[in-house]
């Protein structure tokens, strides 16, 4: 059987909103019996884009991930459920029933993943249910991935065997406590927003003036142990990704045609930017 799985690389996504804003296009105003109640004007988003900014001046970058329902196939909203008000379809999508569902907080209250909403003035608790309404109807794609104007969002319809290829294949992990869960959204580079940047810029003296130090290798180690190497660009600068937050123990090496050999070590809170590093002329 094949079901519905969704895909969100963190490297394509910009930040536009364009599938937040697809999803309240859709449901605000509309409803869809048996599917989805009206989503609220005021209040969280079923569909949202959470936004992260990194490191600090000169080395910054922002970093987005997709929240949404992840249709779990061990779902805790559906086990809290009485009276059949959550369904999990033979397609993979979990949709909880706006009409079933009314005066159960409870199922609002069990999602792990902040992806249920508790609807004060319906008393119903509601979700993104994958435009369930709109793929019954023949849509090939939800909504917002046909909204998502560089890719970043897709949509598969799988044999879970396949997908679990696709992800080994692709490097697609579950957000986390999503394994125990069988979430059905991946992640793709999700070490981008999760994780963080050690970057430096290298300075040396040429004619008696400061200068960027260009092509100088760079290699990071952790304990000894080498986990990567760079090369500095045209401006001097490093930059070193997807590194653990909060860890310690770090050292980078540099080497450069007429300087000699610098160590710089350091311990990583959260992505930062190691400063201008000195090289003294050999
Ligand atoms: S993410 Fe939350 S609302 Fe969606 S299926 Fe899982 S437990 Fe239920
Ligand atoms: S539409 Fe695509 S690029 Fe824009 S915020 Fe959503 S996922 Fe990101």
């Amino acid at each position: 059987m094949q079901k519905w799985n969704l895909v969100f690389d963190v490297a394509l996504c910009t930040g536009c909103q364009n599938c937040v804003l697809a999803v309240q296009d859709e449901y605000q105003g509309n409803e869809f019996p048996g599917y989805a109640a009206e989503m609220p004007r005021h209040g969280p988003k079923w569909f949202d884009i959470e936004r992260r900014e990194r490191g600090e001046f000169p080395a910054v970058d922002v970093a987005h991930r997709a929240r949404c329902c992840q249709h779990c196939d061990q779902a805790p909203c559906r086990e809290a459920a009485s009276g059949g008000a959550v369904k999990k379809r033979d397609d993979g999508i979990v949709v909880i029933d706006p009409v079933l569902s009314r005066g159960q907080k409870p199922i609002a209250d069990a999602c792990p993943f902040g992806a249920a909403h508790w609807d004060e003035a319906r008393a119903i608790t509601q979700h993104w249910n994958f435009d369930a309404h709109l793929l019954d109807a023949g849509w090939k794609e939800p909504r917002p991935v046909q909204a998502c104007p560089t890719g970043a969002l897709r949509s598969l319809k799988l044999e879970d065997e396949a997908m679990q290829r696709l992800a080994a294949e692709q490097g697609l992990v579950r957000t986390a406590g999503g394994e125990a869960r069988g979430t059905r959204v991946w992640y793709r580079n999700l070490t981008r927003f999760t994780h963080a940047f050690a970057a430096g810029t290298l300075v040396g003296l040429e004619a008696g003036l400061d200068a960027c130090v260009a092509g100088a290798q760079v290699r990071l180690a952790r304990a000894g142990e080498p986990v990567a190497s760079a090369r500095s660009d045209a401006f001097g600068d490093f930059r070193f990704d997807h590194l653990p937050p909060a860890s310690e123990g770090w050292r980078i090496d540099i080497e450069a045609h007429g300087y000699h050999l610098r160590i710089v070590e350091f311990n990583l809170k959260a992505s930062c930017w190691l400063g201008e590093i000195r090289l003294e002329p050999a």
